[in-house]
Order: structure tokens, then C-alpha cells, then sequence
């Protein structure tokens, strides 16, 4: 619970406060209990980003709010649009940091989803990934992460006529690491008191932190989860993805097996970057087949690469992702080749660095 600090000369951000904490500030100024659901119906569910828009508050309410609190939104800084339909746009934060990121419509399938930053910058120094060549500055917020979503699915309409379908947690930062902002804006975005998303339509992607995917399952999450494998061996791993040398295979497939028991029926899919000469080989396809089998039902998600700047990683053969994932397929698993979107505008997968 967030302490209400009156004598505070920096306002405190209204929306970093729980609903108890709002229906109490409001009791304090002998308002009732309906002030506050209506103040949260225009933070969460309207999307509110200045206290001017609360119409149905009077004037004096709203400014005796405002010498309170203040509403600290993201800004949009740069919008980039790719010859695909990809739309990738440059977020401005409150400090004066920035974050990016891309919605990808397939309006043939109605499906727009967005793919949301969850930390500025990322600690975990994946050896292909451009964020990973930043430094991690700091977590999100659970406002900053959900103002994406909220400001994706304005430029969706705008331009697609259509809602956001779907929100993929895999955009700069590692989920896991923030995990009680993105915990909290999972709520936000999930709630009828809020955008009421299906948990469903929510993935949350890990580079893999066993104990922490574990706890997804403890806390009831009903989303989605991806994994960011890439390599389906540990020698492999540990060479491209440094977390892997605490949370190896077999930890992490152990955790796997754990989230699928105690969870309901969320999805697991292995999120797999095909490179040139490192693991794009049928005998890698087997190891990935082996680690397939320990948990059950897993989906796998073939992904292109996108060249990085400075690094040496290139993408894949499309014969060899085509052999790798024809290979899978013929022993059940449910494989999906994903072909790059956004490149021209570096909003592919592993591309986004706030160039
Ligand atoms: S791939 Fe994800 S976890 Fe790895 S460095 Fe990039 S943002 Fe961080």
C-alpha cells in the first residue's frame, strides 16, 4: 500500500495508488466511495491523462485533487512506420528516458498485437539482442507499461479501424525482472475496472528465470508464457544467453513442468531465433524435439533473425528454418515459422534499442 504523502512538494503520481488507497484519500476529504470509482474509471478504463478530462467531477474537486497528485503519462516521440504495416513508436518517459513499442497487425486474421517495453534498458546481455547492448536504467512502472497498450490501441484504431487483440510482454527489458509492475499492469490491462482483456490474449516472455516462472504459476497468472530459448542445448545457450548458466535447461525445464501443473490451461511456447551455422542444424532440431517432450503441448515459434549492429549472428538459411521446422512438425510438435516484420524500421524481434 502506497503511504499518501499530503506535505510532499513532488506530487505523487495518482496512478501508482491502489484503489484502497484512493477510496481512503477520498474518505479524508469526507467524499465517498463513489468518487473513487469514478476517478479510477477515468484512469483505468478511459485512459485518462489530465484531471481536466474527469468532466463529471466539479471544477473545485478536481483542482483540490490536483494540489495533490499529478498524472505522469508517456509521450509519444517518434512514430515509424514500416512497408509491412508495422508501426513501431519511440516513447518518451517522465525523467526523460525512452522506451519503444511495435504494434504488428495481420488484419487478414484480425489480429493486432502489441509488443510492450517493460524496463528501460535490460541487465541480461543477450549476445543478439540490442537492448541487451544497453545497460539496464530502470523498471518501468505499472502505468508507463499499460499507457502502451492504451496508446498502441488509439494509433490501432486510427489507422486499422480495429482494437489492440493481442499484448506480448517481449519489447526492451526482461518481464520477470519487473515482475511487480508487470504483475500490476497485467491487472490493469485484465480488469473490468480496466481495459478487460482476456488473460488469454496476454504473453509474458522470459529469457528464462526459473524461480520466477514458478512464481507466475503461485500468483494464479492466467496468461500466456513464452520462452526465449534459442538454443536447445546448454553449451549452445550459455554462449548466447548468459542467464543460462543459473537457469539451465534442466532447471528451466523443470520450472516449465511446474507452471503447466499448477496452472489452468495457459499456454508455454518456445520462442526460437534461427542462426546461420549455430543451431539451425537437424541434429539441434532433435534437441529441441527432446526438450519438446518433457513439457507437454508446448508450442514452438521459429523466428528470423534480424542483423544487430556489432553483432556476428546472421539469420538463417530459409531452406534450413523450412528442413528445421518441417522436422519438428513430422513429430507432432506445433510449429510456427515467423517470418521477420518491421525490419526496415529495426522493429523486428531483438532489434529495438532507441536508436
Ligand atoms: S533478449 Fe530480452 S532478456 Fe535478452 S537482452 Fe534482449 S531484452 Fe534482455
Amino acid at each position: 500500500m502506497i503511504k499518501i504523502c499530503y506535505l510532499n512538494i513532488m506530487k505523487q503520481d495518482i496512478r501508482l495508488l491502489e484503489k484502497a488507497d484512493l477510496i481512503e484519500y477520498f474518505k479524508s476529504m469526507g467524499e465517498s466511495k463513489f468518487r473513487a470509482d469514478q476517478v479510477w474509471e477515468w484512469l483505468w478504463k478511459k485512459g485518462a491523462h489530465s484531471f481536466e478530462e474527469m468532466t463529471n467531477l466539479s471544477k473545485g474537486l478536481r483542482s483540490k485533487i490536483e494540489e495533490v497528485f499529478c498524472i505522469r503519462p508517456i509521450t509519444e516521440d517518434v512514430v515509424q512506420r514500416s512497408f509491412d504495416g508495422t508501426i513501431k513508436t519511440r516513447f518518451k518517459l517522465h525523467d526523460g528516458h525512452f522506451i519503444e513499442s511495435v504494434l504488428i497487425p495481420v488484419p487478414e486474421k484480425d489480429r493486432f498485437t502489441v509488443c510492450i517495453s517493460c524496463q528501460v534498458g535490460c541487465s541480461l546481455t543477450c549476445s543478439f539482442c540490442a537492448t541487451g547492448q544497453m545497460k539496464r536504467v530502470r523498471n518501468l512502472d505499472a502505468p508507463e507499461i499499460y499507457d502502451q497498450v492504451l496508446l498502441v490501441n488509439r494509433q490501432c484504431l486510427e489507422v486499422y479501424g480495429h482494437p489492440i487483440s493481442n499484448v506480448v510482454y517481449m519489447g526492451m527489458g526482461e518481464p520477470l525482472l519487473a515482475y511487480k509492475p508487470v504483475l500490476e499492469s497485467i491487472g490493469l490491462l485484465t480488469s473490468e475496472t480496466g481495459l478487460g482483456m482476456a488473460p488469454r490474449r496476454l504473453t509474458v516472455s522470459t529469457a528464462g528465470i526459473a524461480k520466477m516462472i514458478k512464481k507466475m504459476a503461485d500468483d494464479g497468472l492466467r496468461t500466456n508464457l513464452a520462452l526465449s530459448l534459442h538454443a536447445a542445448d546448454d553449451l549452445k545457450r550459455n554462449q548466447i544467453m548468459p542467464i543460462n548458466e543459473q537457469n539451465n535447461l534442466a532447471i528451466l525445464t523443470e520450472a516449465l513442468q511446474y507452471f503447466q501443473r499448477n496452472t489452468k490451461d495457459n499456454k508455454i511456447t518456445f520462442e526460437y531465433i534461427a542462426f546461420r551455422d549455430f543451431n539451425d542444424t537437424i541434429e539441434d532440431a532433435e534437441n529441441l524435439l527432446r526438450l519438446c517432450r518433457k513439457v507437454p503441448n508446448v508450442k514452438v515459434n521459429i523466428i528470423e533473425y534480424n542483423k544487430v549492429d556489432g553483432v556476428d549472428l546472421e539469420k538463417a538459411e530459409d531452406a534450413k528454418i523450412d528442413a528445421f521446422a518441417r522436422y519438428l512438425s513430422k513429430f507432432g510438435v506445433a510449429v510456427t515459422v515467423r517470418r521477420s516484420r518491421g525490419k526496415d524500421i529495426d522493429a523486428a524481434c531483438g532489434q529495438l534499442a532507441n536508436k
